[in-house]
């Protein structure tokens, strides 16, 4: 149960949130022009007069950003709509100089789908995705240059923008985290967003309302716009539906309305009662064409998808005996996955998975490194596990061979032979040394012969510390007990 019960001095309440993400599209040019979309531009450098909102000017669809909003429906399980059309949504901004938005209202590109989320308790849960359509972005209004006047740079102006909408199907904020986790993650994946919801990429607004737990109604809800980050649209929800509760149970009413999200506070704040559809003057955009998709391109495109982060993952459960907690962990990043394929092929997956996941991330955190400035590489890192496969060192001295590998980026099996590090598993040598501690502790063997076992733990010490850590601790334990037996 991965749901959130909120408890009110009336009863128990549960929370109703949908998300809307608006995501940047990859593509060189802006959907409906030639300009660049290149991010840290010097301000109003890609702006052609199309995106400026010249007169007279025609938009031309950008193939483009069409090819990545179907990628990305099969990335949301969704269904492709061969039929879509454009629509001016009409508002006066002074980031928007052509004073509408071409998007698409009553027939959008993609249909209904969904994803599938992974909560903390191990649970998994689909959330229902409502739609996907395309659109542009407006421009950038930038405050902080002046006291008295804003500024407006037309760069970011017509880039092209896919707006998800989902279900009202979150229960909790832990749900909304997990599913923009995990729709950034297959935008990445794909190659149809950046998914940096710092830079302003991937940005979400989410509806929120209460009611009270057995109740199916949908109460007047709240839409929190613009939040950047997934802990903050935790943050937002949690705040959001918590003020709901107090407000019903105070005797107020809710009216559909807009929110701020303030970062500092962690608080929602009033801005607008809501606008309805019928506030934009919606009409189909008549310099634009219906767009009509053929079965070969859906199919191209279907073709050619790599595989996704729940395929891989399910894979590296059944086939590499992964655990599901150690697969999502891996495949939530394309290039972690594929560095962890390489570095297990061949050898022992689950062991590789424990060092990767381990002693490798704890490597990279500490240096303050990328998976690609890593000094160990993937091919390195299966070496070193099969060592230890192999017996030709034990766990200890692995993680010596680890830290050196790190500092030198040299191969496994070179630290080893330099610092000869091999371990000892001839037994005869093994005996040498047990003999020499037996004989220089007689104290300590009376009283494990009188009963006390757990000075064996003691004994191995001893001779792993004369063997320099080199001695395998099994043989060690075996010949032990023998003796001392
Ligand atoms: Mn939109």
């Amino acid at each position: 149960m991965s749901g959130m019960i909120i408890k009110g001095k009336t009863g128990d309440w549960e929370v109703v949130c949908g998300l809307e993400i608006h995501c940047q599209i990859i593509s060189k040019s802006k959907i409906f022009s030639g300009a660049s979309t290149h991010y840290g531009s010097d301000v109003n450098q890609n702006v052609s007069f199309v995106d400026a909102g010249m007169p007279g000017m025609l938009p031309t669809l950008n193939e483009e950003c069409v090819r990545q909003a179907v990628k990305t429906g099969f990335g949301l399980n969704a269904k492709i709509n061969k039929y879509s059309a454009f629509a001016r949504k009409n508002y006066f901004y002074a980031d928007l100089p052509q004073g509408y938005q071409i998007t698409q209202f009553k027939y959008p590109i993609v249909g209904e789908g969904f994803v599938k989320i992974e909560l903390e308790d191990g649970s998994t849960k689909d959330i229902g995705v409502e739609r996907l359509h395309i659109e542009q972005d407006a421009a950038k209004s930038i405050h902080d240059i002046s006291p008295t006047k804003t500024f407006i740079d037309l760069n970011r102006a017509g880039v092209g923008l896919m707006e998800i909408v989902t279900k009202p199907d979150f229960r909790s904020p832990e749900e909304a985290g997990a599913f923009l986790r995990k729709l950034r993650s297959i935008v990445r994946y794909l190659g149809s967003c950046d998914g940096n919801m710092d830079e302003g990429s991937m940005r979400c607004d989410a509806s929120i309302s209460v009611r009270p737990v057995g109740s199916k109604e949908l109460r007047p809800r709240a839409e929190v716009k613009n939040v950047n980050s997934v802990k903050f649209a935790m943050q937002a929800i949690d705040f959001e539906a918590r003020r709901q509760v107090e407000l019903y149970e105070s005797g107020g009413t809710m009216q559909q309305q807009t929110c701020q999200f303030n970062q500092a506070t962690g608080q929602t704040k009033f801005l607008r009662f809501k606008e309805f559809s019928d506030d934009y003057r919606y009409f189909p955009e008549p310099d634009l064409p219906p767009l009509v998709l053929s079965d070969e391109f859906i199919e191209d495109i279907k073709k050619n998808l790599i595989e996704l982060p729940d395929a891989k993952k399910e894979r590296f459960v059944k086939e590499l005996g992964l655990t599901a907690y150690d697969a999502s962990v891996i495949c939530e990043n394309k290039e972690m996955a594929e560095f962890f394929e390489r570095a297990a092929q061949g050898h022992d997956a689950k062991k590789v998975a424990n060092w990767l996941m381990g002693d490798f991330f704890a490597m990279l955190n500490e240096k303050k490194l990328s998976l690609e400035e890593s000094p160990i590489s993937a091919e390195n890192l299966g070496k070193l596990v099969e060592l230890i496969t192999q017996n030709v060192i034990n766990g200890k001295t692995a993680k010596d061979v680890f830290a050196i590998m790190a500092e030198t980026g040299k191969a496994p099996e070179v630290i080893v032979e330099e610092k000869g590090l091999k371990q000892v598993t001839d037994t005869s040598a093994i005996e040498k040394i047990v003999d020499d501690v037996i004989a220089a502790n007689p104290d300590n063997v009376a009283s494990y012969k009188a009963g006390k076992t757990n000075l064996l733990g003691w004994f191995v010490g001893q001779v792993m510390k004369q063997s320099s850590g080199k001695a395998n601790p099994g043989i060690v334990n075996q010949i032990l007990k023998q003796k001392l037996g």
